[in-house]
């Protein structure tokens, strides 16, 4: 199934990392360094064709800035809808946690055998699907804090409840 949501790519400025984060987890490709200066973000949104994700006013007074969205918001969550509701994107849920929050990789099934060496031992007994980021190779799966974030997405109105 293609979904042209996922095409779009995205950079976020440094002010808004915790909302990166949050985009990472709806499968949006994005991109996001702690310190960057604002040239380095501008030159690689033009490079990648990535949408630069920004609170700072001045930042999309600059001319090449043209392909931006302004959150306002001062919350992550509030900024995720902002977010959405700016870029008219609709999250599919069947995206949710397809890349790494760490670094933005395409996640990767991995059977699991192949991390029983990585994860605790009850993890690995009471989970099937594991997945990895092949870039920094950390290993997610369907646990608590994964639970806890689809709950949070839930509660804010992106996911339905189940
Ligand atoms: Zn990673």
């Amino acid at each position: 199934m293609s979904n042209s949501s996922l095409q779009k790519k995205f950079i976020a400025d440094e002010m808004v990392g915790k909302l990166a984060r949050l985009m990472r987890m709806l499968g949006f490709d994005t991109l996001y360094f702690n310190q960057i200066e604002d040239s380095e973000l501008i030159d690689i949104s033009l490079k990648e064709k990535r949408t630069i994700v920004t609170r700072d006013t001045k930042l999309i007074e600059r001319v090449m800035v043209q392909d931006y969205i302004l959150v306002e918001n001062d919350n992550p969550e509030r900024q995720l809808i902002e977010f959405l509701d700016k870029s008219g994107l609709q999250p599919d849920e069947s995206n949710f946690l397809s890349c790494c929050l760490e670094c933005n990789a395409i996640l990767e099934y991995i059977p699991k055998e192949k991390i029983k060496d990585q994860v605790w031992q009850y993890t690995f007994q009471t989970h099937e699907e594991f997945k990895i980021c092949p870039e920094c190779r950390r290993v997610y799966w369907e646990g608590d804090h994964v639970k806890a974030m689809r709950k949070k997405l839930i509660n804010i109105g992106i996911f339905e409840s189940d």
